[in-house]
């Protein structure tokens, strides 16, 4: 029965400690075709946002698949890959995207 975690200060000298870690990984499985958001768990957000297929975003952003993949990349857009491996882009890291796109355009004005 796990009674709760040991007094360290209270263990004998030759006793060993052992460091226990888990890491684990998050699977989306997207089924559509109603028009609901797909939701999800970003890790640059470190929190649940609303996701974006590949195709939406760069029909958002002012560049190419190429182009939205290689700032993917870069981490200035976070996307999360799918089981089925697709890319699904962070809609809260887009919208800060184009708002320094937005800003950068009109410092070259
Ligand atoms: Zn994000």
């Amino acid at each position: 029965m796990f009674t709760g975690f040991a007094n360290l200060k209270n263990m004998p000298p030759k006793s060993k400690k052992i460091l226990i870690t888990h890491t684990s990984r998050e699977v989306f499985v997207i089924r559509r075709g109603d028009g609901r958001q797909i939701r999800g768990f970003c890790p640059g957000c470190r929190q649940e946002v609303e996701l974006l297929t590949l195709d939406e975003a760069v029909s958002l952003v002012p560049c190419d698949t190429r182009e939205t993949i290689r700032r993917i990349d870069a981490g200035s857009l976070h996307a999360v890959e799918t089981g089925s491996g697709h890319l699904l882009v962070c809609q809260p890291s887009l919208e800060i995207f184009l708002q320094e796109e937005t800003i950068l355009q009109g410092e070259m004005k």
